[in-house]
């Protein structure tokens, strides 16, 4: 059977990584892009189980109890996990799988699938990824500030990845990722 590749995108919240993984998907159609399961709440217009499987938290320990998970974490007060069967049944298609987590969770990626191509978005300046993020408007002051001082610890990390990509101008970062992906698969 033919297998297929998992890539791995991550990077601090407002840096575009959902951005780049829309136009991804929107010019490729081979690739999958796994739907992650939380314990946050929607937010206006996300819908469930095309934005996330939303979970209560009993119900998210479950889930971690009963290994449904590639990968969880703790972000910003909330669990967010890959959910396994999905992803396994696609690669065992041979379908490319895209994750787009926090850096806790590609970390973890490492040790459950070695060969992942784990791929770092960097923001132009630390200003210009609190701008993205005031600019978005979905999240609370104190969630913003939350996510800034976590995006000040993760941009240490980026070094630990197998390539960074900055997102500064959209479509050169697409062509980029584009062409790590192709090479890769
Ligand atoms: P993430 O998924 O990493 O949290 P988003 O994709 O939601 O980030 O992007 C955060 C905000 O930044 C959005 O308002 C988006 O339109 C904007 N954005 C994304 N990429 C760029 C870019 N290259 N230049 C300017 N703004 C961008
Ligand atoms: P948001 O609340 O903005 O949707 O997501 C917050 C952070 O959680 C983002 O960095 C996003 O990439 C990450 N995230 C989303 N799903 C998952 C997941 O399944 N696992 C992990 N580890 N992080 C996730």
């Amino acid at each position: 059977m033919s297998s297929g590749k998992l890539i791995v995108l991550t990077g601090p919240s407002g840096v575009g990584k959902g951005t780049l993984v829309r136009s991804l998907l929107a010019r490729h159609n081979n690739l999958y892009l796994s739907i992650s399961a939380t314990t946050r709440s929607p937010r206006l217009g996300e819908i469930e189980g095309q934005d996330y499987y939303f979970v209560s938290r009993p119900q998210f320990e479950d889930m971690i109890a009963q290994s449904a998970f590639l990968e969880w974490a703790n972000y910003a007060g909330n669990y967010y996990g890959t959910p396994r069967d999905k992803v396994e049944e696609k690669i065992k298609q041979g379908i490319i799988v895209l994750l787009e987590i926090e850096i806790v969770g590609a970390r973890a990626i490492k040790q459950t699938f070695p060969d992942a191509l784990r791929i770092f978005i960097l923001p132009p300046s630390l200003e210009e990824l609190e701008h993205r993020l005031r600019g978005r408007g979905t999240d609370s002051e104190e969630a913003m500030t939350r996510r800034l001082e976590r995006a000040k610890e993760e941009l240490t990390a980026s070094k630990e990845f197998d390539h960074t990509i900055i997102n500064d101008d959209l479509e050169t970062a697409l062509k980029k990722l584009e062409q790590y992906i192709i090479y890769h698969s």
